[in-house]
């Protein structure tokens, strides 16, 4: 029997606010188009109080699947039919796959950090002591994921109590990894036992690229490897810094590639092309 012609897109996309200036649809449109496949990447403006109805629009439009982005990450979860272990325990959940109908939520942000650092730089978090910046969503989802992936230690440094403290808790109550809290009040020692040393907030992010993590550097060791969540751009002063103190550096823009490739092969079934998505992205970040 002779098919007739397939002029339908299967879609997916990113509901945000703002969300004009999120680059994900780069590295998604070059991986389709790549592997040949006849998918699309929507870029949506959602307003907070539209969430559920955009949820509405993404079941009528038969979408395969959509990213969450600021301020959805969250809220998002009660209008999914499942959510995954990991995603649940962090409470946040970027990416949905749509499943025989059902919306199951997943987060790949700190399974795209642990694929960077094994994949890419050939490290296992195994029995590892990570130092974390930060306790936003990019912590939470990197500290839950190193915990899971059998970390020994977790030290969270963050300048607000509440969410440091809240983030350790979770930690020592639902993994297996001891964590601790320290209140980031003035410039902060690294411990030398430090294995892996994250930078987990949005200091460096463009355009405040002349800004870096309040550290004494000269405690970074080349016995350390140092990463950052920060994509653009990818050589932060926070690498630069520990780079010039022997340490082994780790950017945030292969976190971005990585998560963002597990939400591809989520979605599409196949495998990604890692490197042209990483190409797409590296080509915008570079140039600013
Ligand atoms: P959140 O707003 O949830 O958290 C921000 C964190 O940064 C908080 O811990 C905050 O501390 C801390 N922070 C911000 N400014 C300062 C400062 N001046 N001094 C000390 N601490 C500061 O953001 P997210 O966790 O969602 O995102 C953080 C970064 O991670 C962003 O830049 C984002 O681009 C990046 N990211 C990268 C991903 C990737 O794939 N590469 C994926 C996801 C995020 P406090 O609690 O005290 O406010």
């Amino acid at each position: 029997m002779s098919q007739g012609p397939n002029y339908k897109a299967e879609l997916v996309g990113v509901f945000g606010h703002p969300v004009a200036e999120n680059p994900t649809i780069l590295m998604q449109e070059a991986a389709f188009a790549a592997l040949g496949l006849n998918w699309r990447y929507l870029t949506i403006e959602v307003y907070p109080e539209d969430l559920e109805n955009a949820f509405i629009g993404l079941k009528a439009f038969n979408m395969r699947g959509i990213n969450l982005t600021i301020p959805h990450k969250v809220k998002v979860l009660q209008y999914l039919d499942k959510v995954a272990d990991d995603a649940a325990l962090m409470g946040a959940v970027n990416t949905v796959r749509v499943e025989d109908g059902k919306l199951i939520g997943e987060n790949t942000d700190g399974k795209g950090f642990i694929n960077a650092l094994v994949k890419d730089a050939c490290i296992s978090p195994r029995g590892k002591r990570a130092v974390i910046l930060g306790a936003g969503g990019a912590a939470r989802a990197i500290s839950v994921e190193l915990a899971l992936n059998g970390a020994s230690h977790i030290t969270i440094v963050n300048r607000s109590v509440d969410r440091g403290e809240e983030l350790a808790a979770l930690l020592n109550e639902k993994t297996d990894v001891k964590a601790e809290f320290v209140e980031w009040n003035s410039v902060y020692q690294i411990p030398s036992e430090t294995e892996l040393l994250i930078n987990a907030t949005s200091i460096g992010l463009y355009p405040d690229v002349n800004n870096k993590p309040a550290l004494d550097y000269e405690t970074i060791t080349g016995s350390m490897t140092v990463c950052d969540v920060i994509p653009n751009p990818p050589q932060t002063l926070f690498l630069i810094e520990a780079a010039r103190k022997g340490a082994r550096t780790i950017d945030g823009l292969g976190m971005l590639v990585h998560q963002g490739a597990i939400g591809f092969a989520m979605w599409t079934g196949k495998e990604a092309p890692i490197h042209v998505m990483h190409d797409a992205l590296a080509q915008v970040f570079h140039l600013k």
